[in-house]
């Protein structure tokens, strides 16, 4: 099953050097979600070739505006394209009074109904299921509530070895995928485990943006396979980390060893960094497998 996260955006604050503020488009089984929304994501959405009238489902962390301004765009354009079915959101509870006065404003009633769900910030919980996966919360430390998401796959059903099973009616496929041994009428036993080969074992992946290092959440994403991590100043910046609730590049790469992730990928870098060499490095001198959420890339989750 497709499993895989395309990086939209991956600077702070403003776009610069050709970085866009954050967005990440996730497939799971050709189904898409949009991870925040930051001014641009639209643009590019049509750069990286993708279509927006696939997304279903639309994830947003907190209020700051790199994280969101490009959201009331990006809903205006389905809108005007004809789309028809629903569109959720889920994010803090403000944001959708955002959404209403810009629609309100501009005597603008969409075609689409938006089904939104506000987050709650103070308590990680679950808060969507579809056959797929499950999405859960994660309770960040920042300026104002923060939210990450952990996106969970379903344990998938065991596979029919199709040269096996071609002789065996249809009805009893989904027992043999479910694991159970058949019996036919004549009395033979089809055991599943002949029958079937096992699925591949769930994965998760961790969206963490924006928050300052903080113990309290490390127990939400612990054994994630995938972490996205912010990691927006080098170490020599911690002051400033601090000051403004963000985490460096050597705690993101710290992070990512405590809660025993598979693999880490920094983004949400500071505009005072041309170059982002450095930020690879140095969360790479904490946990090796780190790579960085340049955008365009798709990454295998
Ligand atoms: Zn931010
Ligand atoms: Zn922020």
């Amino acid at each position: 099953m497709k499993f895989e996260v395309t990086i939209l955006g991956s600077s702070s604050a403003t776009p610069v050097f050709n970085r866009n503020p954050s967005a990440q488009l996730l497939n799971c089984n050709e189904k898409y979600y949009l991870i925040d929304c930051g001014e641009g994501t639209q643009h590019q959405l049509i750069r990286f070739n993708i279509k927006a009238a696939r997304i279903d489902y639309i994830f947003i962390t907190h209020l700051h505006g790199d994280h969101y301004l490009g959201l009331v765009g990006l809903l205006s354009s389905l809108h005007l394209n004809g789309r028809t079915k629903p569109m959720q959101i889920f994010g803090p509870k403000a944001l959708l009074e955002i959404l209403e006065i810009q629609f309100k404003y501009s005597d603008t009633t969409l075609r689409y109904p938006i089904e939104f769900f506000a987050i709650d910030a103070t308590a990680s919980a679950q808060i969507f299921e579809n056959s797929d996966l499950l999405v859960k919360t994660i309770i960040l430390n920042h300026r104002i509530p923060c939210t990450g998401f952990i996106f969970e796959q379903k344990q998938r059903q065991r596979k029919l070895i199709k040269e096996k099973t071609d002789e065996v009616p249809m009805a009893y496929y989904t027992a043999l995928k479910k694991g159970l041994d058949v019996t036919l009428p004549n009395g033979e036993v089809l055991l599943s485990e002949e029958y079937t080969t096992p699925p591949e074992a769930p994965r998760s992946y961790a969206y963490c943006s924006d928050t300052l290092f903080d113990e309290r959440y490390f127990s939400t994403i612990t054994n994630c396979d995938t972490l996205y991590h912010e990691a927006t100043f080098l170490h020599e910046l911690l002051d400033r980390a601090k000051e403004t609730h963000h985490t460096t590049a050597l705690q993101a790469g710290e992070i990512a060893t405590i809660v025993r992730a598979k693999k880490l990928l920094i983004g949400h870098f500071s505009s005072r960094y041309k170059t982002l060499q450095m930020l690879l490095e140095e969360a790479q001198s904490a946990f090796e497998n780190t790579e960085l959420a340049i955008e365009g890339r798709t990454f295998q989750l």
